[in-house]
């Protein structure tokens, strides 16, 4: 899953307006901004299979320090633990503030679930899991799209705009995240170079976490 993890950070940021939807887009996607350069390091595997799924070609066949459940429960205390400890140190909202970031790390495992074929491990190998709608491009499409505009929706009902661009921005910047995803899934070849991927999904997280910094400040 690319863009649909964000709806968890929108609905995280709607319950928790202290803490930083910025970070909330590190946090959702941190276990993927981990696994390409451990792919690249070879800690973790990835194979390229042609027509692996209908939405792309990767064999991801050992992935358990980011993708096991419990190795994302591991990232998800270490979260916890920065934000209660030091980050948000301080805050009368620190408890709520660490929660939500763990459970943003965490929401990566379950919405990755509901896409990939059986691949995520509990801890490392047999039994793995994944619903498999990557078999099918159009619904999983639809299925990001769906989260991302219900994430979207319950985040513009919980915040209120504090500028005019406030108003609308977080709506053009979700429309935004569609057409990528759009060019993504049916418009761009598949890529086949594990370190030209790793370079193009590191730079797209980290735009979006940019462009969710400068939203952060539109709304309260
Ligand atoms: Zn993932």
């Amino acid at each position: 899953m690319f863009v649909g993890h964000y709806a968890a950070a929108f609905a995280l940021k709607a319950k928790e307006k202290d803490a930083s939807l910025a970070m909330l887009f590190i946090a959702t996607q941190f276990v993927d901004i981990l696994f390409f350069p451990f792919a690249v390091m070879g800690i973790e595997k990835l194979r390229f299979v042609e027509g692996f799924t209908a939405v792309n070609n990767f064999d991801m066949y050992f992935y358990p320090y980011t993708h096991g459940l419990l190795g994302s429960i591991v990232w998800a205390s270490v979260f916890y633990w920065l934000y209660y400890a030091f980050l948000a140190k301080g805050k009368p909202s620190r408890k709520n503030i660490a929660i939500v970031m763990a459970l943003g790390v965490l929401s990566h495992w379950f919405t990755d679930l509901i896409v990939h074929t059986p691949d995520l491990p509990i801890v490392s190998g047999d039994p793995k899991f994944g619903l498999g709608i990557w078999n099918n491009k159009i619904a999983t499409y639809a299925v990001e799209a769906l989260l991302l505009i219900g994430g979207l929706i319950y985040y513009l009902k919980r915040t209120k705009a504090t500028t005019i661009r406030g108003q609308y921005i977080s709506i053009f910047f979700v429309v935004f995240l569609l057409g990528i995803n759009y060019l993504n899934l049916f418009v761009l070849p598949a890529n086949e170079d594990i370190m030209s991927l790793t370079i193009s999904a590191l730079f797209f997280y980290f735009l979006f976490t940019g462009v969710a910094h400068w939203i952060d400040k539109q709304r309260a």
